[in-house]
C-alpha cells in the first residue's frame, strides 16, 4: 500500500513536470548553443524556449529534427521557423509581462506559445483552414488560457482587440499592411518579413512613437509568402 502511494505521487509529480520528457536535453542544448551562444540574453526568451516542447509541434516523423537548427515542414506548403528565427524576432520587440500580443501567421502555434509564457493575451491568425483548428488544439491540449486563434486573412489585423503592444508577422507580404500599423499601440513593436516571395526578404522593426513610425532593418530571411483570401 505504501509503495502504491509513493508510486502514484511519483507518477504525479512527473506528469506535472513540463520538462520531464524526452526532448529536455535536446531543448536545453539547443538553448544554449543556437540561442544563448549567438548573443541572445533575454532571460524571459530564454526560459520560454526551455519550456515549450517543440518536438510536439512539428510533423511526427521530424520529432527528432525538433531542436536542430533549421526550419521543419508542417504541412500545407508551409514551414515552422528556426529556432533561433524564433528567439530573435521574440527578443527584438522586448516583450513584457502586461503587453498584449497579435501575430499574423499561426502555422503550428510555436510562436504563439513562445510569446504567451512572456506576455499577458497573445491573438493569432492563420489563413490555411487545416492549420488553424490543428494549432488551436494543440495550443488547448498543452493548456494555454491567454492564447486567442482565429482562422482568416491577417491582413486585416484583428481590430475588435487593437491596439497591439507587439505585432509578430511569421509570412511575408511585399508590402506592410497598413491596418497592422494601425493597430499598434503608441511604444508598440512590429517585426516582419518584407519582400518578394521568391528572394530573401528583409526582417523589419517597426517602432510607434508619438503616433509616427520608426522602421529599422534587421537582417535577411527566408519567409513562406502572405497570402490573401
Ligand atoms: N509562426 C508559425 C510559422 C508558420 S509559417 C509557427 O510558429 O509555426 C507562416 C504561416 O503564415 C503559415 O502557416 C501560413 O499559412 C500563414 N499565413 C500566410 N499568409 C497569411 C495571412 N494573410 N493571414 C494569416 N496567416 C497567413
Amino acid at each position: 500500500m505504501k509503495s502504491l502511494a509513493f508510486t502514484l505521487i511519483f507518477i504525479m509529480t512527473g506528469f506535472s513536470m513540463p520538462q520531464a520528457d524526452r526532448f529536455e536535453s535536446a531543448r536545453l542544448k539547443m538553448v544554449k548553443t543556437q540561442i544563448q551562444d549567438r548573443g541572445i540574453s533575454n532571460q524571459d526568451v530564454l526560459n520560454a524556449m526551455r519550456k515549450v516542447p517543440r518536438h510536439l509541434f512539428v510533423l511526427p516523423e521530424n520529432q527528432n529534427e525538433a531542436y536542430n537548427d533549421y526550419p521543419l515542414p508542417i504541412g500545407y506548403g508551409q514551414t515552422i521557423s528556426q529556432p533561433f528565427i524564433v528567439a530573435y524576432m521574440t527578443d527584438i520587440i522586448k516583450p513584457g509581462p502586461e503587453m498584449k500580443a497579435l501575430e499574423i501567421g499561426t502555422g503550428s502555434g510555436y510562436q504563439a506559445a513562445i510569446l504567451a509564457e512572456i506576455v499577458d493575451s497573445v491573438y493569432t491568425i492563420e489563413i490555411v483552414p487545416e492549420l488553424a483548428r490543428e494549432s488551436a488544439d494543440r495550443l488547448k491540449n498543452l493548456g494555454y488560457r491567454n492564447i486567442v486563434c482565429k482562422y482568416g486573412d491577417g491582413y486585416m489585423g484583428w481590430q475588435d482587440y487593437a491596439p497591439f503592444d507587439l505585432i509578430v508577422v511569421t509570412a511575408a507580404p511585399e508590402k506592410i499592411p497598413q491596418p497592422l500599423i494601425d493597430q499598434l499601440a503608441e511604444n508598440g513593436k512590429l517585426v516582419i518579413p518584407v519582400g518578394k516571395p521568391s528572394a530573401v526578404q528583409e526582417l523589419q522593426l517597426l517602432t510607434k512613437r508619438k503616433g509616427r513610425i520608426e522602421t529599422r532593418s534587421l537582417t535577411l530571411v527566408r519567409f513562406v509568402p502572405f497570402k490573401r483570401l
